[in-house]
């Protein structure tokens, strides 16, 4: 049976390596000239589960609406993109009560801890070399009561067996001496010894290759133009080079899935919430993190990956628009300078690789996975901030819903029908 997924990100090449795997003939289609060159390009490479919880928290209407318009801040609203988030934007406001948002994180959770128990499986299988790292995540914060909501969340995600270890600000240092400059502004920290990191965009390029070696088969440089339906079934795909017959179809296209839903006659409710990273190389820097340092004051993240820092997060609802905005970069310069003053003095701003990326976020920060209204079209989109951390284990439980296995996860917690 031929399977032909849209979209080779780190979602759509995942996918294709278990459909693989169970049988199915694949192929990809991808319109950038590799894999992984769009939103799982430059992300900020961590595996965390512990940052399950969905960025509706209780109290975001108001943070929003503080943050109109400031470029400064972490989570922007850009009001002209206002107009293209209504319908979506009430729902995802909805969701931010507590009993949700709670609900909500441990569905992510669970999906999050299940995907990096199968990466660990996939990696001792395939000897695959992504510049993983595995000596966990810490958090930290110069605010008691952000820490003080942080350990209770670490609480409720502990409940379900998460591990974590609340820090003073001398055990911040004993975890990662390279916050030394800083530790007399930090209150303290969360240790979370089961995260991970590693390169997304490698990893994707690594696993593609091990797929083609498999026998899939991607089509690069081909842009889905048009799928046509037919009543409960996908007829065809249009792309630019040629018109695509298949038994299954299967979006994984980020947050370009939702630009589909004229097609096929329903939403797929998915918007894109930009974000920036910058890459600085650390050659000659032996000071730097041995773990992804989380700051939640300026939402984000700085991780090594390899010879190289990536320094990423915050986040805008703007639309599809891709222009690197300077004040936003200067954001994530700003936030470098905050934790390494001295490397941040150091860097040559030419040689830096600024980048920004459409995370594709759900209305619960569920992701979607799994069967849609018409009978041969999947999707596994919408993993929001969490894709990398999430891409194994979704494209495991895409593939066993397509083959009509028993997935080891609850089903309809994925399904679109709850959205
Ligand atoms: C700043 C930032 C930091 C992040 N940090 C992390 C992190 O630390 N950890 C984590 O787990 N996640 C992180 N994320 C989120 C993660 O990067 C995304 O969730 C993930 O990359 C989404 O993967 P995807 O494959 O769904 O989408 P994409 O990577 O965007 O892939 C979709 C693919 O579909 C293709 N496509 C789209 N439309 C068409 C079409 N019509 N025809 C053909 N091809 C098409 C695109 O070219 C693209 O390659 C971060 C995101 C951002 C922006």
């Amino acid at each position: 049976m031929k399977v032909t997924i849209i979209g080779a990100g780190i979602i759509g090449v995942t996918s294709a390596y278990y459909l693989n795997k169970q049988g199915f003939d694949v192929e990809v289609i991808e319109r950038q000239q590799g894999p992984a060159l769009e939103t799982s390009f430059a992300n900020a490479g961590m595996l965390t589960p512990s940052m399950s919880d969905p960025w509706n928290s209780p109290g975001i209407f108001w943070s929003l609406l503080r943050n109109i318009g400031r470029a400064e801040s972490g989570f922007l609203l850009r009001l002209k993109a206002v107009p293209s988030l209504i319908g979506w934007g009430l729902k995802f406001l909805a969701h931010s009560n507590r009993r949700k948002y709670l609900n909500n994180m441990h569905v992510s959770s669970d999906l999050s801890c299940y995907s990096l128990q199968l990466l660990k499986e996939l990696r001792d299988e395939l000897s695959i070399d992504y510049d993983g790292i595995c000596t966990g995540s810490l958090k930290i914060f110069r605010n008691p009561k952000s820490m003080a909501k942080y350990a209770k969340l670490a609480r409720e995600l502990g409940q379900h067996g998460m591990r974590f270890q609340i820090l003073t600000p001398e055990e911040v240092l004993e975890i990662d001496p390279s916050l030394e400059a800083i530790s007399d502004e930090l209150c303290g920290g969360i240790h979370y010894p089961d995260d991970e990191a590693g390169n997304a965009h490698k990893f994707s390029v690594e696993l593609a290759n091990v797929a083609a070696q498999n026998g899939v088969k991607f089509f690069y440089d081909e842009t889905v133009e048009k799928i046509v339906r037919n009543g409960k079934l996908i007829d065809k795909i249009v792309t630019s080079r040629c018109e695509r017959v298949s038994d299954i179809y299967v979006i994984c296209a980020g947050s370009f899935s939702a630009l589909f839903g004229g097609d096929i006659g329903f939403d797929i409710p998915v918007r894109p919430a930009k974000g920036y990273s910058l890459s600085v190389s650390m050659n000659g820097w032996n000071k730097g993190p041995k773990m992804p340092i989380v700051d939640d004051d300026f939402h984000g993240a700085i991780t090594p990956l390899g010879s190289v820092l990536r320094i990423a997060g915050t986040a805008e609802l703007t639309g599809f628009d891709d222009r690197l905005t300077k004040e936003r970069l200067d954001n994530l310069y700003s936030f470098l300078e905050e934790i390494y003053p001295d490397f941040a003095k150091s860097i040559d701003r030419s040689a830096v690789r600024e980048w920004s990326g459409f995370r594709p976020m759900t209305v619960d920060g569920v992701p979607i996975i799994g069967k849609t209204p018409i009978n041969n079209l999947f999707l596994n989109t919408g993993h929001g901030p969490l894709g990398w951390t999430m891409s194994v284990g979704s494209a495991k439980m895409l593939a066993d819903v397509v083959c009509g296995a028993e997935t080891a996860l609850k089903e309809s917690n994925y399904s679109i029908e709850r959205t």
